[in-house]
């Protein structure tokens, strides 16, 4: 008996997770995507032939899959229809249309993956579904699980590269039971890569999620810019001065300091997979960093960042920061302020945060935080547990 997921979403991603899903005899596939014609135009695509999906493997060589979703619509009730797995593969500010329109078709014991989550997805995803999150297992992955293009809309997309090894976290609710294990289960509708490792809490995921690095790193760089545009992109990792390397390390103790805050009020949750950011880049980076002597020398030496430049817009003068890339328009209100408002449950200041969360949202023409309170106008707009009126550490772990 095959058993049938639900692929949210339109993009690169929702067309190579649908296609290689599909390609397992065990799977059945459904895909909902709510935005603009997508739906309609996929659907035709594939009315009378398969998908195809290139996929590059680990060791460099090619080949071609074809398969196609049994049903692809923008009509949640019959998405939803028999479905187990629910994956969205949305950017995160998409994530709370998908889960209003799932919410009145979901089913006891529902799997529920945020492929990747991103800081505050379980929080926004309880908000939204209610009651229906204590028998519903809500999990989230780092990143997503490759990198990948559309090449032609609804007919073609490429998988460019697998990654080795991928966390997932997984908030059960307390009257879930689902009749598979979630890890095994996920890594099976993925293939051998990458591979799944459980993380032991979201929220430690929540704290360690990228938007602990950009957000600094773009206040370093431009909090004190002259508005003059530039010759050339300034490189991001490998350009890290004095100021920045202090800027993300600050935020580290800060959440550093959550962690421990946590563990001492709920004896239950583990917190240990938060760690410095230094330590992070030694961990996940060793053989690449080739001056590990400060935190800012890791980033500057670390091969893997290889001219990666600050994202950046080119006018006639110039070149001029991007302040509506993703590394702010996501990594503030899907990122930052989720942190700085676990840090607010727990009792921890964050100077730092609030700092770069001050700049931040000025840039964004937004208000999340005033002073050191995330009590501004637009707090709704963002995913911190303050936006969803969660007022304990408490309210965290009880689903
Ligand atoms: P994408 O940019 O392809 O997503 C676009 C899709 O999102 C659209 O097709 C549509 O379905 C939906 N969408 C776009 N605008 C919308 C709107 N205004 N309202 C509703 N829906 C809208 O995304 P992706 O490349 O599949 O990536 C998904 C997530 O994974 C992102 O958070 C991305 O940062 C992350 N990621 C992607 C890659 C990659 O290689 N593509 C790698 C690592 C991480």
């Amino acid at each position: 008996e095959k058993r049938r997921i639900l692929v949210c979403g339109g993009g690169n991603g929702a067309h190579c997770l649908s296609a290689l899903a599909a390609s397992k005899d065990n799977l059945d596939v459904h895909v909902l995507t709510l935005y603009q014609d997508e739906a309609e135009r996929w659907a035709k695509h594939v009315e009378n032939e398969n998908m195809k999906l290139t996929i590059t493997k680990q060791d460099g060589t090619q080949y071609d899959i074809f398969s196609k979703p049994s049903l692809i619509t923008k009509d949640a009730a019959k998405a939803m229809s028999g479905v187990e797995i629910v994956f969205l593969v949305v950017p995160a500010f998409a994530h709370a249309q998908y889960f209003t329109a799932i919410a009145p078709h979901l089913q006891p014991n529902t799997l529920i993956v945020g492929l990747p989550g991103q800081a505050g997805f379980e929080l926004q995803c309880r908000h939204i579904i209610g009651d229906k999150a204590s028998s519903c297992t809500i999990a989230a992955s780092e990143s997503l699980p490759f990198a990948c293009r559309i090449v032609e809309f609804g007919r073609h997309a490429r998988i460019l590269g697998l990654k080795d090894s991928l966390g997932m976290s997984a908030l059960k609710g307390k009257a879930c039971q689902l009749s598979f294990p979630v890890v095994e289960t996920v890594q099976g509708i993925l293939g051998e890569y990458p591979k799944l490792e459980l993380l032991k809490n979201y929220i430690a995921i929540n704290l360690m999620a990228d938007a602990n690095v950009h957000p600094p790193m773009m206040y370093g760089r431009w909090g004190n810019w002259d508005g003059k545009p530039l010759k050339e992109e300034p490189l991001f990792y490998q350009g890290v001065d004095d100021r920045q390397a202090d800027l993300l390390s600050r935020v580290s103790e800060e959440l550093l300091a959550t962690a421990k805050a946590i563990e001492q009020k709920r004896k239950d949750v583990d917190m240990s997979e938060v760690i410095h950011l230094f330590d992070w880049y030694k961990i996940h980076y060793p053989d690449q960093i080739t001056d590990k002597s400060s935190l800012k020398m890791a980033m500057r030496t670390n091969k893997a960042y290889d001219g990666l430049v600050h994202p950046m817009v080119k006018t006639d003068e110039g070149y001029v920061p991007n302040f509506n890339y993703r590394y702010t328009s996501e990594d503030v209100p899907f990122g930052m302020v989720v942190m700085k408002g676990i840090a607010d449950l727990a009792g921890v200041p964050t100077p730092a945060m609030d700092e770069i969360l001050a700049w931040g949202q000025q840039k964004l023409g937004k208000e999340y935080i005033v002073g050191s309170k995330l009590i501004g106008k637009d707090i709704g707009l963002a995913r911190a547990p303050q936006s969803f009126g969660m007022t304990s550490v408490d309210e965290l772990f009880d689903i």
